[in-house]
Order: C-alpha cells, then sequence, then structure tokens
C-alpha cells in the first residue's frame, strides 16, 4: 500500500529522470505511470516505476525506472503458450540483474526483509545501450546501483497481474490510499 502522496512524488521523480535520459512522452501520460509497491509497503527498497509505452495483444514497451537500491522483487514470467520474452535495454544508470547460476554478487543488496525470496545471485550489470534477452520461465529480479536506472523493458504479451513472484506476499496491483 502507498499513499496519493508517495505515488504522485514517485511519478514526478521518475518523470524528471526519464526527461533527462531523453524518453519522449506527453504529460497526461504520466498519469498511467505506475508507483507499484508489490503489496509490501516498502516502496523505496521494494518497488519500481512503470511507464508503459505501449501494450498490445503481442507485444509490450516499458520504461522502468528505478531509485538507487530500489528492487523489482524475483519473480518469472510463464513460459505456457508462447510465454513472454523479456528485453532489457539501459537508458541511463546502472542496472543490477539477477538471474540463476554461478553466485557472482557484490554490487547488489537483497532486500533484507525479504531475503528469502531472492534466490537468484548471478549478476548482470548493464549500463547504457546494453541489452539482455530473458527466455520465458527464466527467473529474475533487478536493481539499481548508487545511482538511479532508466531502462526498456520490451517484451512479448505481458501478463503483469499473472506473474509469479517467488515472495508469496507480493500482490502485484497497488493499493493507493489518502
Ligand atoms: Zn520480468
Amino acid at each position: 500500500m502507498i499513499t496519493k502522496r508517495q505515488q504522485r512524488e514517485g511519478r514526478e521523480k521518475a518523470a524528471r529522470l526519464m526527461r533527462e535520459a531523453g524518453v519522449v512522452f506527453q504529460e497526461q501520460e504520466l498519469e498511467k505511470l505506475e508507483v507499484a509497491d508489490f503489496g509490501l509497503s516498502r516502496l523505496e527498497t521494494e518497488g519500481a516505476q512503470i511507464f508503459s509505452l505501449f501494450d498490445t495483444k503481442r507485444l509490450a514497451a516499458r520504461v522502468i525506472t528505478l531509485f538507487p537500491y530500489q528492487t523489482e522483487p524475483e519473480h518469472w514470467h510463464e513460459p505456457e503458450g508462447t510465454g513472454k520474452e523479456e528485453t532489457f535495454r539501459v537508458i541511463a544508470g546502472t542496472l543490477l540483474l539477477y538471474v540463476d547460476g554461478e553466485d557472482t554478487l557484490s554490487r547488489g543488496k537483497i532486500p533484507e526483509e525479504s531475503r528469502a525470496y531472492y534466490t537468484c545471485r548471478h549478476e548482470l550489470v548493464l549500463g547504457p545501450g546494453d541489452t539482455v534477452t530473458l527466455e520465458p520461465g527464466k527467473k529474475h529480479w533487478f536493481q539499481a546501483g548508487e545511482e538511479p536506472v532508466v531502462f526498456y523493458s520490451m517484451s512479448t504479451t505481458a501478463s503483469d497481474a499473472r506473474d509469479p513472484f517467488t515472495d508469496p506476499h507480493i500482490v502485484r496491483v497497488t493499493q493507493i490510499t489518502e
């Protein structure tokens, strides 16, 4: 759960960072910029600012902004059907991306409160212009480094509301209160 104020501030900060990174958008589109806390009510450590460029029946394009060490919790995209293939491409800042594999975690910080729900420890460090594609079904989580990060998430059909997360406490639809 987040407050309207947190939502407003999150949108403003994300909009400023996107603009500085050269992302083009219309002012009124900011109303659909999602400030997500994943139902955990600790937006600063586990949360994301998600701006959808478009969602069609086949494709989805997002610009995701994370503030320093803000983390999108570990999840995957079910491989049934064609599955969601997801490509990350960094626009500004550094993205720390974690997938299964040898434990190379050194720059990232696993959120203390939910340490048990972060099982991927193979660290990929992506800077501006770096691109990584994840096959459907591959578990992942990501985090900004010391500085905020702005990056694209391009994918086949998105099904955010149905994507499984490792942490059973996660509720994907953010509740907003006064
Ligand atoms: Zn994903």
